[in-house]
């Protein structure tokens, strides 16, 4: 291992000073070297700190990144596109089940702690003076939970798993080892009770225990969606499935001497006096967080746009405090971002300016299905025929387990001679010149199973038939858990990403010839 090292050492410095040097130009160094650690670390600390709190869709987190970046925009001397705004308002609607009550016999119950909801319904009241509970929820010949039983109209207790044996351990509805139709299926027991027009089903077991562990307060999020403009609240009239824990199952059996444990061996059916009062249900809310823009106009190409983005939004901050700091995903592809506009400013500001206009762009919501972007290709501010490239950055500044006891001067290029050749051409080439990393196109293979094209922003914009490449470190343990913090980005290379694709982003807005669309593949 230490021969080859040495060897390497010899020849590096030979190769570099009589092979590049001669083709590299002054200008693209000089405003290249201009990105730093320094203000990579300065803007990164500040995005991925509590302050920022993950940066959120719909929370304030979010609302507080697009205002730096807004004002990072502006004292760099970028144009405010949007008619004189750096903001593009993206229209989103959030439709997520709300619970504004859950009380039993006085005490207040919560969502994601005691309990969580299957249900489809529009808010509702349910309100009940006693529950009946039903054993195993069986309808069998052989064993019958529900004979005799009206439960139209109430609130019904049932243990959801499992169902009755005989001494020998058998299934009484089987009459063998094999689990019946009841046991096996997830669903069955509660579908059936519910074609019985039940006011609401409480169902209990140790699969909520087990949830409640393992998911906690994510099993009360919602789904983000672009505003279609319809405004009227989806749901159902479906009564709700409420998964309660067995400490609350059996708070409620207590009342009638008995347990859960009990019941599991010899089931039986009663009514127990049980004040319930709750409301809960779909409800829809509207959120405008923003695309931000910022444009530095070309010289005499100027009506050609380079399109430069990475999302700004992250997982946010759960209610009980937790944030995800997001420094990798995507605090860094943000920084990207604010360092290429900051250079290629300063480079017009000296007369070194870009043929073709850049647009700079922070993406909203992309956590959430690439919703800033696709958005943005809906309702472009310049017009799509126009858009010669789309260069983005998602994730730049980590090592990835791929390389993590290999080589960590690397970075992932994806996409690039998808749509055209010489963007991939572009990118060797700038990579050759100036920033020599192990190029990786392991994402390419259309038969990786990660589908990694498919799944940041840029997809959007090759939709709509534009060039596009996805930079990328890699993925990592961290990836969207609370540890994806600042002290683990791997600074120097993380500048060392952002300068190949200012390189590239230069060449792209300074070559005679846009891009040419001269490749369609999968
Ligand atoms: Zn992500």
């Amino acid at each position: 291992m230490m021969k080859n090292w040495i060897i390497a050492l010899l020849l590096v410095p030979t190769f570099h000073s009589c092979v590049i040097a001669q083709h590299q130009d002054p200008a693209q160094l000089k405003y290249a070297d201009l990105m730093t650690e320094e203000t990579a670390k300065k803007h990164l600390t500040l995005l991925a700190s509590p302050e920022f709190e993950g940066r959120g869709t719909g929370q304030k987190g979010g609302e507080k990144t697009a205002h730096y970046l807004a004002e990072q925009f502006k004292s760099y001397g970028l144009k405010a596109p949007v008619n004189g705004d750096y903001f593009q308002p993206v229209n989103l609607v959030k439709v997520s089940y709300q619970v504004q009550r859950f009380v039993v016999n006085g005490t207040a119950y919560e969502n994601g702690t005691d309990f969580f909801i299957q249900g489809d319904n529009k808010q509702a009241t349910y309100e009940a003076d006693d529950i009946v509970f039903v054993g195993y929820g069986i309808q069998d010949k052989k064993h019958n939970d529900l004979a005799g039983v009206d439960i139209r109209d109430k609130v019904v207790l049932v243990i959801n798993e499992g169902e009755p044996k005989d001494a020998n351990g058998n299934s009484i509805v089987t009459g063998s080892k094999k689990m019946s139709e009841w046991a096996s299926s997830r669903f069955k027991r509660v579908q059936e009770l519910l074609k019985r027009n039940p006011k609401t089903i409480l169902a209990t077991g140790d699969y909520v225990d087990q949830n409640m562990a393992r998911f906690g307060k994510r099993l009360v999020g919602g789904r983000f969606s672009l505003d279609d403009g319809n405004n009227a609240v989806s749901g159902t009239t479906q009564a709700p499935v409420v998964n309660i824990s067995s400490r609350l199952a059996n708070e409620l059996l207590a009342k009638r001497q008995t347990s859960l444990e009990q019941q599991k061996n010899t089931p039986s059916t009663f009514t127990i006096p049980t004040k319930v009062d709750a409301e809960m249900g779909i409800t829809k809310e509207k959120f405008a967080d923003p695309n931000v823009l910022g444009l530095l106009e070309g010289s005499d190409l100027k009506d050609e746009i380079v399109v430069v983005v990475g999302h700004y939004d992250h997982d946010g901050i759960l209610p009980d405090g937790t944030f995800f700091p997001g420094a990798d995903d995507n605090g860094s592809g943000t920084v990207g971002v604010m360092e290429l506009a900051r250079v290629f400013a300063k480079a017009k500001e000296d007369g070194q300016g870009p043929r073709r206009s850049l647009l700079f762009i922070g993406l909203a919501a992309e956590e959430k299905g690439l919703l800033g972007s696709k958005f943005y290709v809906e309702n472009p501010i310049f017009p799509i025929e126009n858009t010669v490239a789309c260069i983005n950055m998602d994730m730049i500044g980590r090592i990835d387990d791929k390389h993590l006891n290999g080589n960590h001067n690397y970075i992932h290029a994806i996409g690039l001679d998808k749509l055209s050749s010489e963007l991939k051409q572009i990118t060797e080439t700038a990579n050759h010149t100036y920033t020599q990393m192990e190029l990786d196109y392991m994402y390419d293979d259309p038969k990786d199973p990660m589908r990694l094209y498919y799944r940041s922003d840029h997809y959007n914009f090759a939709e709509k038939g534009i060039p596009s490449a996805f930079f990328f470190s890699g993925l990592h343990p961290h990836y969207h858990t609370p540890e994806d913090t600042v002290d683990k980005i791997d600074f120097p290379m993380m500048v060392k990403r952002e300068k190949l694709v200012f390189h590239v982003a230069w060449e792209i807005a300074n070559r005679d010839k846009r891009l040419p669309v001269d490749s369609n593949k999968e």
